[in-house]
């Protein structure tokens, strides 16, 4: 063999390629095919240059499309043809970091096999140590203060690496090969056990006393990965109804773990998608039905037919579950708050806010850079159907199907997220929650600082919604005048189709249906809209079809009130408030004359045309839910009780532009007044839905060429309005988009603002 023969490849790739053993990988590959040369880190990528016979490089550079590591996400592979180089060997050589670059940056990622198995391996160095992990598992996102991903930049900083570990960290092949969580028990964190502020237990110690206050009925806060959980006997009706309480969360479901799949599937049912779901990387919270037999107390989700389960995602948790006679095979664990107040994650904070909540505190002294919370999802049609996007997913930016300008969307105020924005990037931020309180908007000002720095953008345009009082609109004016910066005000449903198109990579100029279906969103006429069929695409759109508006007796105060929308849809269509009538038998005369008052006046009555309204309204007129305790409750116990075999539905009318939903109620009402079972109500209600999206799509592909519908609004949260209209437009021949990275709530938002502002701005 002469050098002749051999040709040389220099290969540039990007995406998730740091801190995810990418370099040992290429060094594996280029051994196996006898190559030499060299790979090192850019502050974009991975840059590699090997020389060797053909085929060999050839079977190199097909492994990067075969066999990448598990966590590595490659966005592009540049191949360059160059000279063959007369190194001996191949080697992994030093960063070469450039000013302004950037790269994305691995999230949090669940305890993988590997070290799963040394965790409980009592031969292993790590044996039932809580905080093994390596290249391909553990925290990244929640630890890390600033790029380059090393760890100096992260909270590991303070733990000085022992001899044994810096030598895995050093070797190439070592599954360790710069980890930069590398822990063992003598250089790394450890465990304590916190009764009334004093430390009573640490290290195995302390995980056992933890696992016995659960046992005995206890409710006890756990420092995880991105936060606290407050976690106890999910089986024990008294310690779920105590939390209750303390948190002051009256209906909201818990979420749930257990050790594993065969114990989840003693609860729930589980085909293969739930499954690869629940075993994925991310691990989140996976929303299942829950099986009659489950010894989980009804207290846990009242009201609704799922649970959400996820399986332990640290070894921490493993241990913490480790199945042992008489310790409850599932666990409560949520998020370590008061209600409405983000996750606890800093430890002062945490033990001052959570001491009244939690009996005990099992710790350790691993800081949290980044508060996340747990991932929701469902699987629908087979595939990932988000609901909350935080931990596992976040900050995973989604591509973008054009290069964009920097811009700082900054989201609606319900499920807040942000997003910020370079070239075929969208860094869509974790689930903030609701900008409501002090706590929440710090978050929110803090995350955008620190995305900000992590992906080096300054952004060139803010994008907002138009609701003048959202906290996020009054951050966006404020600094778009600080810093002189075009601020872009977008209307939120237009935000919601926009979201949706760049969820699904739409590339096209074409415009599309958008049934955007929701609980609020401020409109172009000063209304509440939420029940919105719009046309158009990401330069802007057509308000084609609107459900008919109604006033909101109260306005915000109706949210929590689905009885007064229902009182409001009566009295709009005329109807008498009969004491017979569910709402009106759960209104106090009083409250009934101030409603009265409300709807005559106009005064403190809103119109909406909202689609998250009209659910309130039938919900209540079917009994089921008057006062709601959370966002959404009396859509989804509405939806829980719909008869999955009942077929039929009832009229709605589409006139000019308005959809008018009277004949709908009072089919629905004449149906109550049969005594037909709020089961069946409820399915006809939904099919009418279907009937009406598939209406209102047809006509408008009647008029214009549209063939493409996107779904988006927190209203395609629910399954059974989403799989029936699914299938109903499809049957139809219309392709149809769903989400699948962001959630279809008001998390989506901020990238459909960020899309809007972009092709705008560009324009502009
Ligand atoms: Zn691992
Ligand atoms: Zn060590
Ligand atoms: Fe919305």
């Amino acid at each position: 063999m002469t050098n002749r023969e051999k040709i040389g490849q220099r290969i540039f790739i990007s995406g998730i390629v740091q801190g995810v053993g990418f370099r040992p990988f290429v060094y594996t590959q280029a051994v196996k095919n006898n190559l030499t040369g060299w790979v090192r880190n850019t502050s974009s990528g991975v840059q590699i240059e090997v020389t060797g016979l053909p085929h060999q490089v050839e079977n190199f550079v097909e492994a990067f499309y075969k066999s990448p590591p598990p966590l590595a996400r490659i966005d592009t592979i540049e191949l360059l043809p160059c000279p063959p180089s007369d190194h001996e060997n191949f080697e992994i050589i030093a960063s070469q970091p450039a000013p302004g670059e950037f790269l994305p940056i691995s999230p949090d990622m669940s305890i993988c096999n590997d070290c799963l198995r040394e965790l409980f391996d009592s031969n292993d160095r790590r044996y039932r140590y809580p905080f093994i992990n390596c290249t391909n598992c553990g925290p990244r996102f929640t630890i890390i203060k600033d790029i380059p991903y090393d760890r100096p930049n992260t909270t590991m900083s303070t733990f000085a690496m022992c001899q044994t570990c810096q030598a895995e960290y050093n070797n190439p092949l070592d599954r360790r090969f710069h980890a930069q969580p590398i822990a063992c028990p003598q250089c790394g964190p450890h465990i304590a056990f916190k009764v009334n502020h004093q430390i009573v237990a640490s290290k195995e110690d302390a995980l056992q006393q933890a696992r016995k206050w659960i046992t005995d009925g206890k409710i006890i806060a756990v420092k995880g990965l991105g936060g606290y959980h407050l976690v106890c006997d999910a089986s024990n009706p008294d310690a779920v109804s105590e939390l209750r309480r303390r948190k002051k969360r009256v209906g909201k479901p818990f979420a749930l773990m257990s050790f594993d799949l065969d114990t989840i599937s003693r609860h729930v049912n589980l085909n293969s998608e739930a499954v690869n779901l629940l075993t994925s990387p991310q691990h989140p919270i996976v929303l299942l039905e829950r099986q009659p037999q489950s010894t989980v107390v009804q207290d846990v989700a009242p009201g609704q037919k799922t649970l959400g389960f996820m399986l332990p995602y640290t070894p921490l948790h493993y241990l913490l579950l480790e199945p042992q006679d008489g310790f409850p095979d599932a666990l409560v664990m949520t998020s370590g708050n008061l209600s409405e107040e983000p996750i606890a994650y800093e430890d002062d904070d945490a033990q001052k806010r959570l001491s009244s909540l939690a009996d005990g505190f099992l710790l350790h002294n691993r800081p949290i850079h980044t508060r996340v919370d747990d991932s929701v999802a469902r699987v629908i049609q087979k595939k990932v159907y988000p609901i909350r996007r935080a931990r596992g997913y976040a900050p995973d930016p989604v591509r973008l199907p054009t290069s964009v300008a920097q811009i700082l969307a900054v989201g609606a105020e319900l499920k807040n997220a942000f997003c910020l924005t370079r070239q075929n990037y969208g860094f869509v931020s974790h689930y903030i929650g609701d900008l409501e309180n002090y706590e929440t908007l710090t978050a929110f000002e803090k995350g955008i600082r620190h995305f900000e720095t992590l992906f080096r953008i300054t952004p060139k345009v803010i994008a907002c919604d138009l609701h003048p009082d959202y906290l996020s609109t009054q951050y966006a004016i404020e600094r778009s005048t600080q810093e002189a910066l075009p601020l872009f005000r977008i209307q939120h449903h237009h935000a919601h189709l926009a979201a949706c198109l760049a969820d699904n990579g739409w590339n096209q100029d074409t415009n599309v249906i958008g049934l955007c279906f929701d609980g609020t969103g401020l409109g172009t006429d000063g209304n509440i809209w939420g029940g919105e069929v719009l046309v158009g695409n990401y330069s802007g759109f057509t308000r084609r079809f609107h459900l008919a508006n109604v006033p909101m007796p109260g306005g915000s105060l109706c949210i929590n009130k689905p009885s007064r929308m229902a009182l409001a849809y009566l009295h709009t269509f005329g109807y008498e408030w009969n004491p017979d009538l569910a709402p009106v038998k759960h209104t106090s005369i009083e409250e009934q004359k101030a409603v009265h008052t409300q709807l005559h006046s106009g005064l403190n009555a809103p119109l909406t045309s909202s689609m998250g309204r009209l659910f309130d309204a039938v919900s209540s007129l079917l009994d089921i839910c008057h006062t709601a305790t959370y966002e959404g409750q009396a859509a989804i116990e509405l939806e829980n009780l719909a008869d999955p075999l009942e077929k039929k539905g009832y009229p709605l009318e589409v006139e000019g532009n308005t959809i008018n939903p009277f004949p709908l109620l009072q089919a629905l009402i004449t149906d109550w007044q049969r005594s037909v079972s709020a089961a069946t109500i409820s399915a006809r209600f939904h099919n009418s839905l279907v009937q009406l999206c598939l209406t209102v799509c047809q006509i408008i592909s009647s008029e214009m060429q549209c063939n493409t519908v996107v779904l988006s609004g927190g209203v395609w949260q629910n399954q059974f309005l989403l799989e029936r209209t699914l299938k109903a437009l499809q049957s139809e021949g219309f392709q149809v988009l769903i989400h699948k990275q962001v959630p279809p709530n008001d998390a989506c938002i901020s990238l459909g603002q960020a899309m809007i502002a972009a092709f705008n701005y560009q324009i502009s």
